[in-house]
């Protein structure tokens, strides 16, 4: 078990994490950030990115991500590859036990987590996960290539799994339980406008069957019935669970697992903050989750140098 002590502490470098490590770094406080995947966040699950303000040609998604971490590294934000497992308050401020076995000490933690993608809600999921059901098009459309396959969702990220698909699938079916798709309209026109697209409004997702692989996906249609697809994969596309499970105890969260913070991203807690998609938003993008990360670190900058300065009798603000 080793040791470390840091003024600010930034958990997951999804965009949040990414943005806070800059602006703390600038700040003169060198943060450490620790992610326990891939640097880059849920971003890595698409392939470009087309509206992120200031690429107007686009940007490949990893690209965009690389760029946001060597930006922080530029001015002196360590990365770190770890799994965060619990965080607690401390004297100092917070204690962060990792899986890799290190303590961190922070006087300041920004807890930047995301959110992952919800299981399909059927009981044979966890059979046919890998064998037909997916949670990433950009990873695994390229097995269904001239094959008809399903998506499950209907927001802008179900969309986009759609529309990566439909250049290779020969059919995508997109079920969703409301009436209309909740996506940026432009995505939803280039969507409609593509021959090998259907679309199923007011459907749940019900059973997966097939012979050891998924060859079909049955709906219950909320204007009453079933309705069977013959796909060869499901893309799961649905709502998001936060994951914000170190935050237990520490602050409240809302019915759906969020944290419900104001603008500034403080909670009632001194010194912790809270950055991106594991907050209660509107909307969950990379410009909104970059935004909250600039103004966690921010807040967390002023408190470190604010408590620094109570230490040592010179208050700051
Ligand atoms: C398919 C898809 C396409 C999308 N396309 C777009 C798009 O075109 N434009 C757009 O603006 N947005 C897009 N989004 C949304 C965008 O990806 C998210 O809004 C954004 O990534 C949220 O950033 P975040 O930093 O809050 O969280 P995340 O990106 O989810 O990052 C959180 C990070 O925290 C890490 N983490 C979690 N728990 C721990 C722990 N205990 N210890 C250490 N690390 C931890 C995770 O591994 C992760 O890397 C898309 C999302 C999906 C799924």
């Amino acid at each position: 078990m080793s040791e470390r002590t840091t003024d600010i502490l930034i958990i997951g470098a999804g965009p949040a994490g990414l943005a806070a490590a800059l602006y703390a770094s600038r700040s003169l406080v060198k943060p450490i950030v620790l992610e326990r995947m891939s640097v880059g966040g849920l971003v890595l699950s698409t392939e470009w990115i087309d509206n992120y303000p200031g690429f107007p040609d686009g940007i490949a998604a990893p690209e965009l991500m690389d760029r946001m971490r060597r930006q922080a590294e530029r001015f002196g934000a360590e990365f770190v590859s770890d799994e965060v497992l619990s965080l607690n308050r401390t004297d100092m401020g917070f204690g962060v036990t990792t899986a890799g076995g290190t303590v961190y000490q922070a006087g300041s933690v920004i807890v930047a987590t995301g959110a992952m993608p919800r299981v399909l809600p059927v009981k044979e999921e966890s059979k046919y996960r890998g064998r037909g059901i997916s949670y990433c098009a950009t990873c695994d459309a390229a097995f269904f290539k001239g094959k008809p396959v399903a998506v499950v969702g209907g927001g802008g990220s179900a969309v986009e799994e759609a529309l990566v698909l439909a250049r290779g699938c020969s059919k995508v079916v997109v079920a969703f339980p409301l009436d209309s798709l909740q996506a940026e309209p432009i995505l939803v026109e280039q969507l409609r406008a593509l021959s090998n697209v259907e679309f199923v409004p007011g459907a749940a997702p019900a059973a997966v069957e097939g012979e050891g692989k998924v060859e079909r996906l049955r709906l219950r249609l909320s204007a009453g019935g079933e309705k069977t697809l013959e796909v060869a994969a499901v893309f799961v596309a649905m709502e998001f669970v936060p994951t914000g499970d170190l935050l237990k105890g520490l602050v409240e969260v809302d019915a759906q697992g969020y944290v419900v913070t104001p603008e500034s991203t403080e909670t009632g807690v001194p010194g912790l903050y809270i950055a991106g998609d594991v907050r209660r938003k509107s909307l969950k993008q990379i410009v909104t989750a970059v935004a909250d990360g600039a103004v966690a670190a921010q807040r967390a900058g002023i408190y470190v140098r604010s408590r620094k300065g109570k230490k040592n009798g010179s208050p700051e603000n």
